[in-house]
């Protein structure tokens, strides 16, 4: 009996629980790796971390201080195969699933940030959106060398009046001939200085107030496209963030991504899974930063003993493990239903909670790393100026808490 539940009613409905031992994965240190994972998971979680701290991790301060962007080291995630994470091997990427690509990110993150938001912006901003809304012709075209690391991908919706108002944004587009004509500004656009492909959003109809939009495939070298600032940054130093003008910038008809006056329904489908994938970064800059915390706390000795020994210090990495291990269920989980359906407010929800505990906990971690935590010689700093970043990109705080909102009250 459960209660007053017999547990032969379960069964005749046909329940029957795999005991815990029988499961793969066991013993487990996450609930939800041992869950949702598959083998092969696991072993692209391993290899991306590996080859980050390898690649990325004698450098990662370095991109900070310096604010330099390692591209070729860059283009080195197209030999790992995870550029193009989600797209079908017919077009060059690994044909992996969205959680595959959660998980690429967070390892990414746990040793650069920056590397990790540049990684996002070109995977899943470009590469998955160019897939999802491309033609057979503009996948031939653009997949296969974003996916190998010959092409540097971006995504352009923010505008300097257009930020969380993303419908509200301005940049005009009129046809001429075989091409339409671009006119306007792009703002804090990652990868906009370094990338070869952008995938960029315009108004086609200005008779339509939040319509009436369409996206485009824009290449570098189209005449009229230019960069004409680059930002300095709090945080993700070193992943290039961009203002982009527009002058009279000529686009084929043919790079139209998606239907003509519907880029609405592209962008908001492609903020969602992009809300998603992101979830992924905060998640690990989280671990790291707990990682690092209980390390330091095993090592570093006051009053005679190590501080870990404090039952306050206790207190703080096991707030910092649960909340680690909260945003981890809930965006894993989220990554495999966006594969099944709409995720609106799921994917607002994982970035949300995800974005705002690593901010928490990278905090937590400068504090158990005292004065030391504040130097730095250490990288606590710089995860604390990343995190913080995920707050505000793909959305901010407000805008996924209306979000939610509004989809809970429909
Ligand atoms: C480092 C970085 C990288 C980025 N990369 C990209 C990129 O690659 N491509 C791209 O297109 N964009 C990118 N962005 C832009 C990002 O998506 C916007 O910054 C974000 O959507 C917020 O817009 P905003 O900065 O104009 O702030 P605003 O919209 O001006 O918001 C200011 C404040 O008002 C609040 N607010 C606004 N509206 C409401 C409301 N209705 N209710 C309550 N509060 C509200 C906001 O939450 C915020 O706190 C990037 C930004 C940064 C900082």
């Amino acid at each position: 009996m459960v209660g007053d539940v017999p547990l032969d009613v379960l069964a005749s409905k046909g329940w029957h629980p795999v005991p815990l031992a029988a499961r793969p994965g066991a013993p487990y240190t996450s609930v939800v790796t041992s869950d949702l994972l598959t083998d092969e998971h696991r072993l692209l979680r391993d290899t991306v971390l590996e080859f980050a701290r390898t690649e990325f991790g004698p450098i990662a301060d370095e991109i900070d201080r310096t604010d330099t962007f390692p591209s070729d080291l860059f283009r080195r995630l197209g030999q790992l195969g995870i550029l193009g994470v989600t797209v079908p091997s017919e077009y060059g990427g690994a044909g992996a699933d969205l959680l595959s690509g959660v998980l690429a990110i967070e390892q990414l993150a746990r040793v650069s940030g920056s590397i990790a938001l540049s990684y996002g912006a070109h995977a899943n901003l470009c590469v998955n959106n160019l897939y999802i809304n491309g033609t057979d012709e503009q996948r031939q075209r653009y997949l296969p060398g974003l996916c190998s690391g010959e092409l540097v991908g971006a995504l352009a919706i923010t505008e300097p009046e257009a930020g969380s108002d993303a419908l509200g944004l301005r940049t005009k587009a009129v046809v001429d001939g075989d091409d339409y004509v671009l006119n306007g500004t792009k703002t804090f656009i990652t990868n906009g200085s370094i990338a070869d492909v952008i995938v960029l959003y315009a108004r086609t109809d200005p008779d339509r107030e939040k319509r009436g939009i369409t996206a485009f495939i824009v290449e570098r070298d189209f005449p009229g496209i230019s960069v004409s600032k680059t930002f300095d940054k709090f945080g993700h130093r070193g992943s290039p963030t961009a203002e982009l003008l527009l002058e009279e910038c000529r686009v084929p008809r043919a790079n139209v991504l998606g239907k003509i006056d519907h880029g609405v329904s592209v962008m908001m489908q492609g903020l969602d899974i992009e809300r998603v994938f992101l979830a992924g970064e905060p998640l690990g800059i989280a671990e790291e930063a707990l990682a690092l915390s209980v390390e330091y706390a095993k090592q570093r000795k006051q009053f005679g003993q190590p501080i870990g020994s404090f039952q306050l210090i206790q207190a703080k990495l096991a707030d910092m493990y649960t909340q680690v291990e909260a945003a981890r269920a809930l965006v894993y989980q989220t990554a495999v239903r966006a594969e099944q359906g709409r995720v609106r407010k799921e994917a607002a929800a994982a970035i949300l909670f995800s974005a705002e505990m690593a901010t928490r906990v990278a905090l937590d971690a400068m504090q158990i790393h005292g004065g030391y935590g504040y130097m730095n010689e250490l990288p606590l700093g710089r995860l604390v100026r990343d995190a913080k970043l995920l707050e505000i990109g793909a959305g901010t705080s407000e805008i996924r808490r209306l979000i939610i909102g509004e989809e809970l009250l429909k």
